[in-house]
């Protein structure tokens, strides 16, 4: 497949399983059929990718991206034979990096978690022609990576305010919202993606959804407190 169809989520779950490397090649720069240049895509996702191995301890060589053509079978040989070797010499996944094993696991799924919204927030990036390779390193910086994951958002509907529209949960993308008539809604944590639609969408006479930069999320209003009493009818009962 084109290289731009290979997703963060897809290097991940190859280093979450175990793989000890990841090489993506893919065609010349420049030299994409289409006007979509996957390619680039590609190195962007690789370069980010990279930087959040750093971030967790994981040293980026494991991850390697190179472009040629496909009558460059010597080229193509002398990359995978060196990056095979390079692999090789850094051994299993984490144990160079002196990372515990269910440490790593856990990190490498609590990122897994994230990469729809990582993919969101770093859009513009994503979709950069870098020409000059001196500046892929400077792409992704290592303090923006580490505010990435020290701020991250999340969404939280105020029960206090919620009128029950359903407007947030029919445009949720992932379902992640806990709707039902007359009952306060409430984001499912572990669903949602964080792209941020709820917010948007939420009528701002009830500014429901809430937005929350690194801190905690506030836990759900429990299930059967979640009806809500509206004022004309509490005076009519
Ligand atoms: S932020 Fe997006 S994914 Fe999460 S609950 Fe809101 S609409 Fe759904
Ligand atoms: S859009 Fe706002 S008011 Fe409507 S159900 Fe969602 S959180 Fe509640």
């Amino acid at each position: 497949m084109c290289s731009g169809r290979v997703d963060l989520e897809f290097v991940l779950r190859a280093f979450s399983n175990g793989m000890d490397g990841v090489f993506i090649g893919g065609c010349r720069l420049n030299e994409c059929n289409y006007i979509t240049h996957g390619n680039y895509h590609a190195l962007n996702m690789v370069l980010l990718c990279r930087k959040i191995m750093e971030h967790i301890g994981l040293n980026p060589e494991r991850l390697r991206i190179a472009f040629m053509s496909s009558a460059e079978g010597i080229a193509f040989a002398e990359v995978m034979s060196e990056f095979g070797n390079k692999v090789k010499e850094l051994g299993p996944l984490g144990k160079v990096e002196g990372i515990d094993q269910n440490e790593l696991k856990s990190k490498l799924a609590g990122i897994r978690k994230l990469v729809p919204y990582i993919k969101v927030v770093k859009n513009e990036k994503l979709a950069s022609h870098l020409v000059n390779p001196e500046e892929y390193d400077n792409l992704f910086t290592k303090d923006e990576i580490d505010k990435l994951f020290s701020e991250v958002i999340s969404y939280y509907v105020d029960p206090e305010k919620c009128q029950a529209c359903m407007m947030c949960a029919k445009r949720c993308p992932v379902e992640a919202i806990i709707s039902a008539k007359n009952q306060v809604h409430v984001i499912d944590q572990e669903k949602c993606i964080k792209c941020g639609t709820c917010f948007e969408v939420c009528p701002t006479r009830f500014g429901a959804v809430t937005k929350i930069t690194g801190g905690p999320v506030p836990f759900p209003v429990p299930e059967e407190n979640r009806t809500i009493v509206r004022r004309g009818k509490e005076k009519a009962g």
